[in-house]
């Protein structure tokens, strides 16, 4: 194994954070530290071959660099939108932000063209790890992460594992019901899943958009621009803006009543909007604790961008490590990449 017998000062691990609009990438060592990033655009429109190739060529590049810089890459770790099942590191399903996703053997295919061990676990899974490992919730015995964005999506962390559920799809907190998911007509507001009324119709920086345009007909062109006209005290952004915050607080504020984690970080590019957005979040929230909660710690994520490449890293360091056992995908040699690269990796995309 390429990760007994190097010195530990110098093991690293190329963790990436494959995403619908954008793959990230970095050199991480064995104490945390992000030593170089690299990111390019997802293509995400292009199908598995062509996302996988981009990865592929971030992967490649820093390889280079760890190894030019006297640093041992022993693994490739990645965190990746869809629903992945991290034992194998496959893509059982994605919406279809990715074209032809599910169905990607990812882990395998990257082992075989890095030649080196590689797993996979979903994006905010990889966040989640990230934050607890060098963030908001180092140290703490269990943690809830949600992160509100272009969608809205959870892990809980419980004794330094995320829980990925029977069927990898534990942590989906976008797809719960929401009474703020409703139309000022009673009609539910269709979700990203194929289904409506959910969180995430409501409370993700696309559907803040949404509001704002259906209420005010305002031309805002994004969630970050509505932010802007609330900042400036425009009344339907900033309403907007109340209402997707009030609907992910009372929506976390259950999840905390049903598993009592011992802190909840927040993340997602939505919470960049402030107190706009986190002082209706957290009034929600704490309106729903039951008593033996009311000192619950909610906190931002403080790693930004990096949290998902860190966790990634994690991931795998955890997986090679002696006492966790054989990891989950072993690595073919780096001159044997035929298994692999012959395998059909594009599925139809069974997805509704
Ligand atoms: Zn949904």
């Amino acid at each position: 194994m390429p990760a007994r017998g190097v010195d530990s000062a110098t093991r690293c691990v190329i963790g990436v954070d494959l995403g619908g609009t954008k793959t990230a990438a970095g050199i991480v060592d064995a104490a945390g530290t992000l030593h170089a990033t690299d990111s390019r655009p997802t293509p995400a429109t292009a199908g598995a071959a062509a996302i996988l190739a981009t990865a592929v060529g971030l992967i490649a590049s820093l390889l280079a660099q760890a190894r030019d810089a006297g640093l041992e890459p022993v693994a490739v770790g990645i965190g990746a939108a869809g629903v992945i099942d991290a034992r194998d590191g496959s893509v059982v399903s994605a919406t279809d932000s990715l074209t032809g996703w599910a169905g990607t053997p990812l882990a395998a295919y990257l082992a075989a063209q890095s030649g080196l061990p590689a797993f996979a676990v979903n994006d905010v899974h990889a966040h989640n790890l990230g934050e607890h490992w060098q963030g908001a919730s180092a140290g703490a015995a269990s943690s809830l992460l949600v992160a509100v964005g272009t969608g809205v999506g959870g892990s809980l962390i419980v004794g330094g594992e995320p829980q990925l559920g029977a069927r990898a799809v534990a942590g989906h907190v976008g797809h719960i019901a929401s009474p703020y998911a409703y139309d000022d007509g009673g009609v539910a507001l269709p979700c990203s899943c194929g289904r409506a009324g959910h969180l995430e119709a409501v409370a993700s920086g696309p559907a803040i958009l949404d509001l704002y345009r259906r209420q005010s007909g305002g031309d805002a062109v994004s969630a970050r621009d509505v932010a802007s006209r609330a900042g400036a005290g425009e009344p339907a952004a900033l309403r907007a803006f109340s209402l997707g915050a009030a609907a992910a607080g009372q929506a976390v504020g259950g999840l905390a009543n049903v598993l009592d984690p011992a802190m909840v970080v927040i993340g997602g590019g939505v919470t960049a909007a402030g107190d706009l957005w986190w002082n209706p979040f957290e009034a929600a929230l704490r309106a729903e604790l039951m008593d033996p909660l009311a000192g619950l710690a909610v906190v931002p994520a403080v790693l930004g961008g990096n949290a998902a490449v860190v966790g990634a890293a994690k991931l795998a360091f955890d997986r090679l490590a002696p006492d966790r056992g054989a990891p989950a995908t072993d690595a073919p040699s780096a001159g044997d990449t035929s298994s692999a690269t012959d395998t059909p990796f594009v599925q139809e995309n069974s997805h509704a």
